[in-house]
């Protein structure tokens, strides 16, 4: 591999309109944060550059539902993520945004150079335009019917019914989202980036020079080659976002996915006046972090931006990964499908790493994979607390126990001896070997494989019986457990931060370098050790539980929000009706109908007299909640015999789509035998 003099990290910017969750961290944040603490343990010259992208129609949409200005929803959001990141031990240079002046000149700057160069074409097309309002809409601030589903609520360039893509002169009788009134065809103008005048460079600087891309990432770039790219409009009739700069552009403002990726360029120059170091000279390595959705941004439309800019250097890979769904489902913030960042926290103060190795040991590197809460608790009480955690744990206190916490002075070494300790830099060369090539699922395996060592090594060497015969041996014992637990404070730093710094406290060690993992007198004899708490801690199943309780009440929701009404039935005539007595009643008693699973004997007050009723409602009521409940009864349905019980009359509920139950109950309190009608 070329050896590079420094290292430009970037992290996908994420959108500011709504909090972070798993699934950002997993696909983009986790890998992207190890990778960066690795540089930099390795001493590399490396900078991680992220930030808020803050442009573009769904957030003027939210402002507008909420009544507020699209800056309120960016501040809001801004805010919100920059702290979990921080919260999870995602260390970024710089955590910017593209409101930012700073961002505004940049993206000015970098699309007036273009435009003096005549990179772009111009280009008059027919636009949807509300008169009332006064505007060009964007495809999202139009809706109408769906030409392939009859959804009447289809947006202009997506049906969310049956997922087709649309252009917003497909929608049947569209409407302005801003307005509700009728938008008319008018002409405007545009810039565009001829991506078709890329294509033969594109098709050699990614299929010829970069193979080694990973093969999710290079299959993707393949196959939007070989469909042949087209021109891009790089500006928009819009008033968010950073204003074209040019005369006569009033109105218009940037593409987002043109001005997002300079976010980059902008974060670095607010970072550090030698930003340019970073962005122009070959010898540095520029790496982006994203996930697969923004495979073709950074592949192709951002590296032809560059190119056609002329100055600056194009990545050298981009680690994309593919999806995490959540049990079984793709995340979703419109359907609060997800497991947010800061409300984990709140669930499970202090357990960033435990959530840090879940992602990571199932992150969706070459096909989407899921997430489920049974994973994540097995993952932190099988792994991190019964071999990592209990490897740590078992050294220390031992250590402790036998010689007063001081590292003890070794003895001869025996083979097996011999072998644990060149274990620790086979070991050490396999968590690089993945690092380097962005295999942190099997990086991260392989340093667990450093603590499963450790845990053998004691399990096979028996210090606790040993001591009773020969002090002297278990010292040789203590001091290699001790330097495994030394080496893996420092090959897990970049999955694991907050625990390893605990770790190196208790071993009092300041080298933070990654070839002392390899060094064999990483601890001293003599050096002080201590620990007076567990590393980890073990996940309950009701704690669990809860989480699956809270996800299925959110599946709940979403199918009662999103039902359609059944039809109606076929009609009746009032007289068909009035034979119908329906009453109000109160329940007095209620008792499971034995040996079944759905039945409650109800006794109830009509007010006509104390009757009998069987209902199946087990399932939904407990029976010391039902006595003293208003309900309506057909009192005059003809009784019948259930489990060789009379009942007569039903009790009247209403169902929703997920099967629910409700009883009918009148507003205000009225006598039992009120007749309903
Ligand atoms: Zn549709």
């Amino acid at each position: 591999m070329k050896k590079f003099k420094r290292h430009l990290i970037t992290s996908a910017l994420p959108y500011a309109n709504g909090p972070i969750h798993i699934g950002h961290l997993a696909g983009v944040y986790v890998p992207s944060d190890i990778y960066t603490r690795y540089l930099r343990l390795r001493g590399e010259d490396v900078i991680s550059i992220c930030g808020s992208d803050e442009h573009g129609v769904p957030i003027t949409l939210k402002a507008r539902k909420e009544g507020i200005t699209p800056q309120e929803v960016v501040d809001r959001y801004h805010k919100l993520n920059k702290k979990a990141f921080e919260d999870f031990g995602i260390l970024f240079d710089i955590y910017s945004r593209t409101s930012n002046k700073i961002h505004y000149d940049t993206a000015s700057e970098f699309f007036r150079k273009l435009y003096d160069k005549g990179e772009f074409t111009e280009k008059v097309s027919n636009q949807y335009y509300d008169e009332e309002a006064g505007c060009f809409l964007a495809d999202r601030y139009i809706t109408g019917t769906c030409p392939f589903c009859g959804n009447e609520n289809a947006y202009g360039d997506q049906c969310e019914k049956c997922g087709t893509s649309l252009n917003a002169t497909d929608l049947i009788n569209p409407k302005s989202a801003i307005s509700g009134s009728a938008p008319v065809l008018k002409d405007t103008l545009h810039w565009y980036l001829p991506l078709d005048k890329y294509e033969p460079w594109l098709k050699k600087w990614i299929l010829e020079d970069h193979t080694e891309w990973k093969s999710n990432v290079y299959g993707q770039c393949k196959s939007w080659l070989d469909q042949g790219l087209q021109p891009r409009a790089v500006s928009r009739d819009l008033d968010w976002g950073v204003p074209v700069p040019v005369e006569g552009a009033e109105g218009k403002v940037l593409y987002v996915w043109f001005d997002a990726p300079i976010g980059y360029i902008s974060a670095t120059r607010e970072l550090t006046p030698d930003w340019e170091k970073y962005w122009k000279d070959p010898e540095t390595r520029m790496i982006h972090f994203i996930g697969k959705d923004n495979i073709v941004f950074h592949c192709i439309i951002f590296p032809s931006m560059l190119k056609a800019e002329g100055s600056y250097i194009l990545p050298e890979n981009v680690p994309a990964n593919e999806f995490l769904n959540l049990e079984g489902d793709k995340i979703s913030t419109s359907r609060n499908w997800a497991v947010w960042l800061h409300e984990y926290l709140q669930d499970f103060p202090g357990k960033q790493d435990s959530l840090r190795y879940a992602l990571c040991a199932s992150a969706p590197e070459a096909k989407d994979n899921d997430f489920t809460w049974k994973d994540f608790q097995a993952r932190n009480n099988n792994e991190l607390v019964a071999i990592l955690g209990n490897f740590i744990n078992r050294t220390l206190v031992l250590t402790d126990k036998y010689f007063n916490g001081t590292v003890p002075v070794p003895g001869a070494l025996t083979d097996f001896d011999k072998s644990t300790l060149d274990s620790i830099k086979s070991l050490k060369e396999a968590v690089e070997t993945n690092l380097d090539t962005f295999r942190f699922r099997q990086a991260l395996a392989e340093a667990m494989n450093l603590a499963r060592l450790g845990n053998k090594y004691l399990a096979d060497t028996e210090p606790w019986k040993v001591i009773k015969e020969d002090e002297q041996r278990v010292k040789t014992i203590l001091y290699i457990s001790l330097q495994i637990s030394a080496s893996l404070a420092i090959i897990l730093e970049p999955f694991l931060p907050f625990s390893m710094d605990k770790l190196r406290k208790w071993l009092s060690i300041d080298d933070l370098r990654w070839d002392a993992a390899n060094n064999k007198e990483l601890l001293k004899p003599g050096n002080k050790v201590s620990s007076g708490e567990l590393m980890f801690s073990k996940i309950e199943d009701e704690e669990i539980e809860r989480q699956i309780q809270k996800l299925l009440d959110t599946k709940k929701a979403n199918i009662a929000a999103t039902a359609t009404v059944i039809p109606q039935k076929e009609d009746v005539t009032f007289e068909d009706f009035s034979r119908m007595d329906i009453r109000t009643a109160t329940i007095i008693e209620a008792e499971k109908v034995a040996k079944t699973t759905k039945l409650i004997k109800l006794k109830v007050d009509t007010g006509i007299d104390v009757r009998t009723i069987v209902s199946g409602i087990a399932e939904h009521f407990t029976v010391e909640e039902l006595p003293g409940r208003k309900v309506a009864v057909i009192v005059n349905l003809a009784p019948r015999t259930i489990k060789g019980i009379e009942s007569k009359g039903m009790i009247l509920l209403a169902e929703d789509a997920t099967g629910h139950l409700t009883f009918m109950t009148a507003e205000e309190a009225i006598k039992n035998g009120s007749p309903v009608k």
